[in-house]
């Protein structure tokens, strides 16, 4: 069996290891410096290391970092990684400006979006990453990697330019961070791989680790309701949003093959006992489609759903996808539908779709790479 890779571990789990191995206390806060704060990818680099503990963690563990396929840039300066992992399969995470900026200005602010699955087994009739089906679940330290790779690539300063070129990466890196928000909402169900996601985020959010705080990190679902209780269980404080794109069963249903699983009764309940035992409020996701789920007479439902939810809803207009026809409405449908939502006091925005012309929907520039080739080896 293939070695785990160290960034898979919580600081006690290598304290543990390290003290098995007789080593000094210090020796845990020596390695995380170098994974976390100067996020090396390869222990040689890891110089005030003896050379034994060196050979040892090689031989103990892997730190594979993620292969950059290729990387777009938005006109608005966000930036799309495509990644190959070690078994040949691509995922990607996308980068993405506080402030839309003019191509070439630099902005410090940035949320990335990362990916918890290759593929997805939810089919949801309107998204990339459902069409090809699920391949297989991400691995912590495959979460974890994201962040740390393209903290990497940020520093290394064309990659925040919006400059396109693909330079090497350095091998270490102290500069400052650049990701102070992150969203669960790349390929995948994050919460179909609960036990990877939830090291990944405690690993990301720990102060030793990636330093990101908990309420700036955006779990998003389909409404998978029983995991939507048992996170409402957990310590760690995330904010959670929830696929609803539809707000009634028929509606919802017939974009969303998981609500004939979990009905919107159900899953209704379930952000209820999120937002009970959390105090915080949820965000409902509804991506407008055109003469779909745009008609006022889902304005209604969805009113009720978010006030009885203390929830705010973000309309996002659709990004059309290769190969499926749905659309998204005209501009006068969105406001429209915006504004009778606000009629009923519900707390809504919506969302200028960022990166729109660089496929920046979940799974579409793995799509587009896979069905044009683009991806040999
Ligand atoms: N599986 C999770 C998280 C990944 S999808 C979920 O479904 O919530 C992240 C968000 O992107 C979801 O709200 C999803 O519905 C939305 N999405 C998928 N395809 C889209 C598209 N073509 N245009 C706009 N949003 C899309
Ligand atoms: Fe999967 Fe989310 Fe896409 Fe649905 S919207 S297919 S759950 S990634």
């Amino acid at each position: 069996m293939a070695p785990p890779d160290i960034r898979s571990l919580r600081r006690d789990e290598l304290a543990a290891e390290l003290q098995a191995w007789g080593e000094p206390t210090y020796r845990v806060d020596q390695v995380l410096d170098w994974l976390y704060r100067r996020r090396v990818t390869a222990w040689e680099a890891m110089t005030n290391l003896p050379r034994t503990v060196r050979d040892r963690l090689g031989r103990q563990f892997a730190l594979q970092p993620l292969a950059l396929v290729h990387k777009q840039g938005a006109r608005d300066a966000t930036q799309k990684f495509l990644w190959r992992l070690a078994d040949g399969a691509l995922i990607e995470s996308v980068l993405i400006p506080a402030n839309p900026t003019l191509f070439g200005d630099s902005s410090d602010r940035h949320t990335l979006c990362v990916s918890t699955q290759v593929g997805c087994a939810y089919g949801c009739r309107f998204c990339a990453s459902g069409l090809a089906g699920w391949k297989r679940d991400l691995g912590v330290a495959e979460i974890v990697e994201q962040v740390l790779a393209v903290e990497r690539w940020a520093s290394n300063a064309s990659v925040v330019r919006g400059d396109s070129s693909v330079a090497e990466p350095r091998t270490t890196d102290t500069g400052p961070r650049t990701i102070d928000n992150l969203v669960i909402m790349g390929m995948g169900e994050p919460l179909a791989n609960y036990d990877s996601l939830l090291q990944a985020l405690r690993i990301l959010n720990a102060p030793w680790g990636g330093g990101i705080g908990a309420r700036k990190i955006t779990v998003s679902t389909s409404g998978l309701a029983p995991q939507i209780r048992r996170l409402a269980g957990e310590p760690l404080q995330v904010r959670l949003a929830v696929s609803l794109h539809g707000a009634t069963d028929a509606v919802r249903a017939r974009l969303m093959p998981v609500n004939r699983k979990y009905p919107l009764a159900e899953l209704t309940a379930a952000c209820e006992a999120y937002q009970r035992q959390k105090g915080r409020m949820i965000t409902l996701e509804y991506i407008l489609i055109a003469g779909i789920n745009d008609g006022l007479e889902q304005v209604r439902p969805l009113g009720q759903l978010a006030r009885r939810l203390h929830a705010k809803v973000n309309l996002i207009p659709y990004n059309t996808v290769e190969g499926l026809a749905w659309e998204r409405p005209a501009e006068a449908t969105q406001a429209a539908f915006l504004a009778a939502l606000e009629r009923l006091n519900v707390t809504a925005t919506l969302r200028r779709e960022k990166g729109h012309d660089i496929d920046a929907a979940c799974g579409q520039l793995r799509l587009r790479t896979e069905r044009e080739g683009l991806a040999g080896r």
